[in-house]
């Protein structure tokens, strides 16, 4: 059936969802976003006004120190610094966290966006084991999800306004929360696993109606 209404109420149910496309694997993040949703809108964004309308943005994994200068490059630094205080759903993975987090060990990259109550170390698991891949249980979800990492980061200490999400077995954070952000060390968008997307697709389309 032609369905006859507005554009706006057409897509009254469909949630446009960011990828920051400066650098990085935000390819594989476009393309799990529309596997764990069919409907989601999703957008590379490159300059300010690709934030405009959105309804929540994911921070990819790649290189912290060069996306932190390419969002300085690019003016994003502070309009996605702006967005996310007002409420808007952001996931940092890998790369992503770094820049979500508000203290860094391992030398600070540029651009930050700074706003989690995060200390985190940079390249924590050296270079014998600098990638591996574990099972981890997930605060939210039924199965544990098979995590990736890769010269990824760990959360040293979870300040009183985030929380832990998910610890590797020896009780080391991998992955935290505060409001509206949400950090991950390891990589979701590199298994088949959707199901991390699809909770966070939940969670924007929860702050977009609200
Ligand atoms: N080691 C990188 C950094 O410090 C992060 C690696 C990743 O995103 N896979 O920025």
């Amino acid at each position: 059936m032609v369905d006859t209404r507005e554009p706006e109420t057409r897509n009254a149910q469909r949630v446009t969802i960011g990828v920051l496309a400066v650098q990085g694997d935000f390819a594989e993040h476009a393309a799990m976003l529309r596997r764990a949703d069919p409907g989601v809108i999703v957008r590379e964004v490159r300059t300010p006004k690709d934030l405009v309308g959105l309804d929540g943005l994911i921070v990819p994994g790649g290189e912290s120190t060069t996306i932190g200068k390419l969002l300085v490059a690019y003016g994003l630094e502070q309009p996605i610094r702006a967005a996310a205080r007002h409420g808007l759903p952001v996931w940092g993975t890998c790369a992503g966290m770094i820049l979500l987090a508000r203290d860094i060990v391992g030398g600070e990259p540029d651009g930050r966006i700074g706003l989690m109550d995060l200390t985190v170390q940079r390249n924590a698991f050296g270079r014998q084991i600098d990638s591996f891949e574990v099972d981890l249980p997930f605060a939210g979800l039924e199965q544990p999800l098979h995590a990736v990492f890769i010269r990824a980061p760990i959360v040293e200490r979870v300040g009183p306004e985030a929380e832990a999400l998910a610890t590797l077995p020896d009780g080391r954070v991998v992955a935290a929360r505060q409001g509206n952000l949400l950090a991950t060390a390891f990589h979701p968008e590199l298994t088949p696993d959707t199901s991390l997307h699809a909770w966070f697709i939940r969670s924007c389309r929860g702050a977009a109606t609200a």
